[in-house]
């Protein structure tokens, strides 16, 4: 029990300072970003420059995706979020784009395959959190070189999202413990993207498994309840 309350008052300490923390985090993102911008659009650099700056807002981009998902921690219930029809290809095409030069940094690759019908209803901004989530993790666990394929697909009343790396993998305990609040195997890890990821899912009524095997990959198996046609 005593556990149980030291893990909640810590959960409640991290909520105050991630919120206090992502709040001074956000300015000055904005205002590097806004610069990074002007750069990139003027003529007096060379291409080659320009495209780094492309990349410096691409990871701020990261920042600021990052910095968000931990105010989410901080208030969970900030306001009614709002519900929405989800075409799950077009925000896979996005996050693969957003996270392109993330994983470009460090020779990786991520392959979207996704159907035209897997529409989902939930707020898109949670989705996305997941499946940034997911596939960052897919990528850190992954060797130079290696590819992440994101597969999406309609079965039956349901969008399956399938996120496979071939990397490091998990032992059946390392398995369990997915979800665990600062639960990270990671020199720089949180521990907290999967514990957002689960309470998103789980809240939609859909569901997260994973398939691992130590040495050789994992998979993460996502099911959301699909939405009819428009
Ligand atoms: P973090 O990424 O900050 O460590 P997460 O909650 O996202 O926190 O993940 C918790 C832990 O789960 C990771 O540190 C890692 O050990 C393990 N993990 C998650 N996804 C994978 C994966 N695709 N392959 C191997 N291990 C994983
Ligand atoms: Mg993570």
């Amino acid at each position: 029990y005593l556990e149980q309350v030291q893990q909640s008052e810590r959960l409640k300490m991290i909520a105050h300072l991630t919120a206090a923390v992502a709040h001074e985090i956000r300015n000055p993102v904005t205002v590097v970003r806004g610069f990074l911008q002007l750069y990139r659009e003027n003529p007096a650099f060379d291409t080659s420059d320009r495209s780094k700056f492309a990349l410096m807002i691409d990871e701020l981009n990261t920042v600021e995706q990052v910095t968000s998902q931990f105010l989410s921690i901080a208030k969970p219930n900030r306001e009614l979020l709002q519900v929405e029809r989800v075409d799950v290809r077009e925000v896979l095409d996005g996050v693969a784009s957003l996270l392109g030069s993330y994983a470009m940094l460090s020779n990786k690759h991520i392959d979207i395959q996704a159907g035209e019908d897997c529409a989902i209803f939930m707020n898109a901004i949670e989705f996305k959190q997941v499946i940034i989530n997911l596939i960052k993790n897919a990528l850190e666990a992954s060797d130079t070189g290696a590819m992440v394929h994101v597969i999406a697909r309609r079965v039956k009343k349901t969008v399956e999202i399938q996120i496979i790396d071939q990397g490091c993998g998990m032992t059946e305990e390392e398995v369990k413990a997915l979800g665990t609040p600062f639960y990270s195997l990671k020199t720089n890890g949180t521990g907290l993207g999967l514990m957002i990821c689960f309470n998103i899912v789980q809240k939609v009524g859909g569901s997260i498994k994973y398939q691992s095997e130590k040495g050789k990959g994992t998979t993460v198996i996502l099911t959301f309840p699909a939405a009819g046609p428009s």
